[in-house]
């Protein structure tokens, strides 16, 4: 379930305490010049999303995973549907990433956050007041 609330959270771009308030400015990551733009804290429970200076650049560790994955699940389509020769598979493969790469940097951006914030159920939809304090972990 936890794995669930997490994914939940990056997926639909939501605060990984509260699941309410957005992360990054514009929803759709396809919107290139608005591609870096975030909130700074959460509109709900008032998190401070970068936690220190350079806190992001964790994140190029959970995209480099999120590229080995796409490597692999990438490998597997072409071996059961595509029978491409190793040019047309690189090829497409490098396509494939360029496309996704915008996806793949919030997406990172937000699994990495969710590695060091817990949802917290008290704070969800409805609950309380907006929360003040800027608790980790
Ligand atoms: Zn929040």
């Amino acid at each position: 379930m936890k794995f669930l609330k997490a994914l939940n959270s990056v997926v639909n771009n939501k605060c990984p305490r509260c699941h309410e308030g957005d992360v990054f400015k514009d929803k759709n990551p396809y919107r290139l010049k608005n591609l870096y733009q975030m909130h700074a804290h959460c509109s709900h429970c008032n998190l401070h999303y970068e936690r220190e200076p350079g806190f992001f650049f964790g994140a190029m560790f959970v995209s480099y995973a999120l590229a080995a994955g796409w490597f692999m699940v990438w490998y597997i389509i072409q071996n059961l549907f595509l029978n491409l020769d190793t040019l047309e598979f690189a090829v497409g493969l490098v396509i494939s990433i360029v496309i996704m790469s915008p996806l793949s940097l919030r997406w990172s951006r937000l699994i990495w956050m969710n590695f060091f914030f817990a949802f917290d159920e008290k704070l969800a939809k409805g609950n309380g007041p907006k929360h003040p304090v800027n608790s980790a972990v």
